[in-house]
């Protein structure tokens, strides 16, 4: 598991808070960030969703495995450990629907025209296997990673 309270020395936490910039409400992070806005960190060589550090850092536990990470103030880049709880899929999928993220990214990819080396649009081979499958590749290109 790589968001363990274990990983996170003095040191590294150090190197952490370097990186956030603290307002009233956001804490933003200022360091790596991937095209969604989600912030990024490094422990032992290895890139970690920074929002998610945060909260193993405060909370001085493991984050829990089958939970994916919810942003209560809806901005990727907010590292405020107060602003993010762990929640499942659905709960993260609600708040996406209800913050007009999931569809607008619908949106962009449907509407690149992808195609596949044997000549059938990506919306079309979607349209062909589970609405569930589809949905999880839509968060993943949310959240910035690939769903394999
Ligand atoms: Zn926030």
């Amino acid at each position: 598991m790589s968001y363990t309270i274990d990983n996170i020395t003095p040191a590294i936490e150090a190197r952490f808070n370097a990186k956030v910039c603290r307002t009233d409400t956001c804490w933003i992070w200022t360091a790596t960030k991937n095209k969604h806005g989600y912030g990024y960190f490094a422990i032992n060589r290895v890139p970690r969703m920074s929002h998610r550090i945060a909260w193993v850092i405060h909370n001085k536990q493991d984050w829990p495995g089958d939970y994916e990470a919810r942003h209560l103030c809806n901005n990727p880049s907010c590292v405020n450990p107060a602003h993010i709880v762990p929640g499942t899929y659905e709960e993260n999928l609600a708040d996406k629907i209800e913050h007009g993220v999931y569809a607008t990214r619908m949106r962009e990819v449907f509407a690149k025209p992808c195609m596949t080396p044997w000549g059938r649009t990506l919306a079309k081979r979607h349209s062909n296997i589970g609405k569930d499958i589809v949905r999880r590749k839509l968060q993943a290109s949310i959240d910035g990673y690939y769903y394999l």
